[in-house]
């Protein structure tokens, strides 16, 4: 019988389902059609590309950004079963004429290679003479100056279609808005070819956001149930990665560091550790993240506020893209408010692109101060409509809206006397009535407001204050050192023509149970003692992958072993029913895991 896209999917990969949108996307491609395909992370769009790269006579070119993405596709591939080269200045002269030559001779069907070595004129013409029917467009959007990422060399592919007219145009992306779809599909196979976009929700990711009051206690608690995990944290400075990954390995987990002012090798190998093993906390500044392909990473956290919604919408969608949950949190306060403000008033460019980034970051805001439930906020961003999740932390323990009108005149009344020439650290002092220097040389303590929110903590003002600049009634003047100023819905409040709401502070917020280092790392064990097999056959698949040279998730999936833990197969039959386990790894693991799953049973 003739092999389907089904047959394949079931056959060389071991899945039962197609994932939303991937049989759509398969056919028309089989069927010679031009497309574009913007699916979120995580919605498996490999293998939307790689089956039909299977199923068609000729060879399938992808070309691809970034050389250990490639690598590790090539690597997931073959531990299918599935000859696949990729071509790139990394390999050895030798290694590079081996893998030409399994082209060549038809061994291999699928070759990844970046977009300067596919155009130049002698790949163009060495490719001219084999019978190449697909070419594939990974991370599409850096072909479109409206995209986020921009790469010069992406812009070069625009000439393929007309070197090879006869060929299937297949382009893959996660983020790409109407007009950057519309500029790539016009780039890439123009009048012609269809744009597919996949809903952009990821329902498996849990979302939190909470106001930075104790970053210490606050990711500890995040943590606690998480050591035997590989996650993300990421924090806006290379100062603040070191510091919180030394945090980390001092509270017992094992965490690494990782950022642009490091040098090359030592990032390679941290990120190969991390690629690697399945226990490791990345701490990052943004630097990492294009290109991480691990399927099973189960919590991105943020330290500092990020610089979009896109941007953050990115970064947390690196957790969890095998489908299984993952968690995430984003910790902010009022000085990485201020900082982002000021990033965009440092920026260059002109005042428009200005403005449109304040308003970008004010989106963000709204998000992280959302009283309703936090995906359909995100979602509605992306113009996705949804119903309450269930599964983010306002669908959980909805917040409490209470009236804070007469709070918010005590600030603003305060802001006003003083000039608006203040930040929120002397404004709090006014408040509280504080004795200080500052506050007794500037008279500040004759003000009417002196001392008239005394009876609420330093803590509780920070987070009310923030809440005052994400809804827009103080702004942040970053030309005049970060002071506050009252905007005009602001006035209204101080006016007594506009009343204020704002999410109830919760007392924990501001004084959250500290945990000993001892509880924390007790919670850790006790944890992994719990997945008692689950994490055996975990230190399995960790012998195999680095015996291999290949990331863990190459062997299996998180997915695929939680299974196995959970059904207990007792022979290869059983074991090949689990989803991810192919023929080729049935042979290859079999039996290994069987012994482990066996090994367990008898105690
Ligand atoms: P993307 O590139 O869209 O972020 P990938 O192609 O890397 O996502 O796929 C993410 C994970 O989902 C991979 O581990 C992949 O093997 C798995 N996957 C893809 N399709 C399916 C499917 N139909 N059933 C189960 N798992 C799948
Ligand atoms: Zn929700």
């Amino acid at each position: 019988m003739k092999p389907t896209a089904k047959s394949v999917l079931h056959d060389i990969f071991g899945y039962h389902e197609f994932r939303p949108g991937q049989e759509q996307i398969i056919e028309r491609l089989l069927g010679g059609h031009h497309v574009l395909a913007v699916m979120p992370t995580g919605g498996g769009k490999s293998i939307c590309y790689q089956i039909p790269a299977i199923l068609c006579d000729g060879i399938s070119v992808v070309i691809s950004p970034l050389v250990a993405l490639m690598d590790d596709q090539v690597a997931a591939l073959q531990a299918n079963g599935v000859n696949a080269v990729s071509i790139h200045s990394g390999m050895t002269r030798d290694d590079q004429v081996d893998a030409w030559q399994a082209v060549r001779n038809g061994t291999a069907k699928i070759i990844y290679m970046s977009p300067e070595r596919l155009m130049s004129a002698r790949m163009l013409e060495a490719l001219s003479s084999l019978n190449v029917c697909q070419f594939v467009v990974d991370e599409a959007h850096c072909i479109s100056k409206w995209g986020t990422n921009f790469r010069p060399e992406y812009e070069m592919l625009s000439e393929l279609k007309q070197r090879f007219p006869l060929c299937t145009f297949g382009a893959f992306t996660a983020t790409a808005d109407e007009a950057t779809r519309a500029d790539i599909a016009g780039k890439l196979f123009p009048g012609d070819g269809d744009i597919i976009v996949q809903g952009f929700d990821r329902p498996n990711l849990k979302l939190g956001v909470a106001n930075k009051n104790n970053w210490k206690r606050q990711l500890l608690s995040f943590l606690e149930d998480k050591g035997d995990q590989s996650g993300i944290i990421y924090c806006l400075s290379r100062k603040y990665t070191e510091e919180v990954a030394e945090f980390l390995n001092e509270e017992g987990m094992t965490a690494i560091a990782y950022h642009a002012g490091q040098d090359a090798v030592l990032r390679k190998a941290n990120q190969d550790r991390f690629m690697s093993e399945s226990a490791v906390t990345m701490v990052a500044t943004i630097a990492f993240g294009m290109g991480i392909d691990k399927p099973d990473i189960r919590y991105v956290a943020h330290l500092n506020l990020p610089s979009s919604v896109e941007a953050y919408y990115q970064e947390i969608g690196r957790a969890g893209r095998d489908g299984t949950a993952a968690e995430t949190m984003m910790l902010y306060g009022l000085d990485d408010i201020r900082m982002r403000r000021m990033f965009i008033d440092q920026d260059g460019e002109d005042d428009g692109h200005k403005l449109r980034e304040h308003k970008r970051l004010d989106s963000l805001l709204a998000y992280c101060e959302a009283s309703q439930c936090r995906r359909k906020t995100l979602l509605a961003y992306f113009d996705e409509q949804i119903e309450a999740c269930g599964n983010c932390d306002t669908c959980i323990t909805p917040p409490v809206r209470v009236d804070g009108t007469q709070h918010a005149q005590m600030i603003l009344s305060a802001i006003y006397r003083t000039g608006q020439y203040f930040g929120a650290a002397h404004i709090i002092d006014v408040v509280r009535g504080s004795q200080n220097q500052k506050i007794l040389e500037r008279g500040h303590d004759s003000l009417p407001t002196f001392g008239v929110g005394k009876d609420h903590s330093k803590q509780y003002w920070q987070a009310f204050i923030r809440q005052m600049v994400a809804g827009g009634i103080l702004t942040i003047n970053i030309q005049k050192f970060g002071c506050l100023e009252i905007s005009a819905a602001g006035r209204e409040i101080l006016t007594g023509n506009r009343n204020f709401e704002f999410r109830e502070i919760p007392a924990d917020a501001v004084r959250e149970r500290r945990q000993s280092k001892k509880a924390a790392r007790a919670m850790v064990a006790h944890s992994s003692e719990d997945d008692g097999l689950l994490a055996q056959l975990k230190a399995r698949r960790l012998e195999l992958a680095k015996a291999k040279k290949v990331p863990a998730y190459v062997v299996f999936p998180d997915n695929t072993l939680i299974e196995m833990a959970s059904k207990k197969p007792a022979n290869l039959d059983a074991l090949a029913m689990v989803s991810g386990v192919g023929p080729k790894k049935l042979e290859d693991y079999g039996e290994t895991f069987l012994s482990v799953i066996n090994d367990a049973a008898m105690g």
